[in-house]
């Protein structure tokens, strides 16, 4: 088969590697029905994150289970089956604590970008879709689960998303727009997308976002103070992961108000004494996407919400390399791949 493998800055190639096989004997192959390119994969592609090698990319996955290890239960062959980027027995302590991205057993999904994908713990890491294989018209809305959704939700989790109460979203990529469906399915009154995207204004307006702030930094602060009678946001999901949007972030939250940080952090350093004095509630880190994925597996197949709206450009596998630079080019939200 061929796949996705990353070289260096900009160059992605599409090339032949090894067919997956069962490894361990808790492992599942799956054939996919799609795959995508993560924001998260712009880092390494733009070189902000150094890389050991060639490296398969892709970490976001779903479809139809294709042969299971001798030690696996509950996963059958001929399944649907959607997963997490990271793997969890969904037995230890942490998974049994609902953080299943700190799985004693985690390992994080590479060489998703492909038509075939070797997935480890298959019994605690896959979620089969109830009812059989999916209508092909589901299949962007459960890819989307895997990761930028499961993510988006996780922020608005973290960051105590209530019925009432002014929400503001940093970050206007795929996870921060989910992060504002998230918010909204969650029954939030007023929802504050920042955005100075066109396009991505109106999917913001789409996915529930009450209002939009174009403005950065301390004026975008400046502008949520104003619109809370000077109070600030009782939950803010920060979903970009730099200095600023995270400083964005936790001063545009009211004091006591939640922050649920899920971009992936890339030099960021809070100082000890300003947080102190903020007084207010962090948390964050890498999803754990398999503790919702139930439950947004069933939001998407009763057609309550259509978070593959996020995919905005759809190629075949083969022009991965277009993918990545429409998504660098901040042409294309999210790019969907099809795998066959
Ligand atoms: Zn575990």
């Amino acid at each position: 088969m061929k796949g996705a493998v990353l070289y260096g800055p900009k160059d992605i190639r599409f090339e032949h590697r090894d067919d997956p096989k069962i490894i361990q004997p808790t492992d599942a192959i799956l054939r996919l029905a799609a795959t995508c390119v993560c924001g998260s994969d712009l880092w390494p592609y733009r070189g902000l994150q150094p890389i050991d090698g060639p490296t398969h990319m892709g970490h976001e996955y779903c479809g139809i289970v294709e042969e299971v290890g001798s030690a696996v239960k509950s996963i059958k062959p001929g399944q649907f089956a959607v997963g997490s980027f990271a793997t969890s027995d969904n037995t230890c302590p942490h998974c049994q604590s609902d953080y299943q991205s700190a799985c004693v057993h985690r390992e994080f999904m590479l060489r998703a970008q492909a038509p075939f994908l070797r997935v480890p713990n298959a019994d605690g890491t896959l979620v089969p879709t109830p009812g059989g294989t999916p209508s092909p018209d589901l299949v962007p809305s459960l890819l989307a689960c895997s990761d930028v959704f499961g993510t988006g939700w996780f922020a608005a989790d973290a960051a105590n998303v209530k019925p009432v109460g002014t929400v503001v979203v940093v970050g206007d990529d795929a996870v921060g727009l989910l992060g504002v469906l998230s918010a909204k399915q969650m029954g939030t009154g007023r929802i504050i997308a920042m955005s100075r995207h066109e396009k991505r204004q109106k999917l913001a307006r789409e996915f529930g976002a009450t209002d939009i702030v174009a403005e950065r930094g301390d004026e975008a602060v400046a502008r949520v103070k104003d619109m809370t009678k000077g109070i600030g946001a009782d939950s803010v999901l920060e979903c970009v992961g730099t200095q600023e949007s995270m400083m964005q972030a936790i001063k545009s939250t009211r004091p006591g108000g939640h922050i649920g940080y899920v971009g992936v952090p890339h030099g960021v350093e809070l100082d000890g004494q300003q947080l102190f004095f903020d007084l207010v509630h962090l948390h964050g880190g890498p999803a754990p996407v398999r503790r919702f994925l139930p439950k947004l597996i069933d939001l998407v197949l009763n057609g309550a919400i259509n978070p593959g709206k996020v995919f905005d450009l759809v190629l075949p596998l083969d022009k991965v390399a277009e993918g990545y630079r429409a998504m660098d080019e901040r042409r294309a939200i999210k790019t969907l791949l099809r795998t066959s």
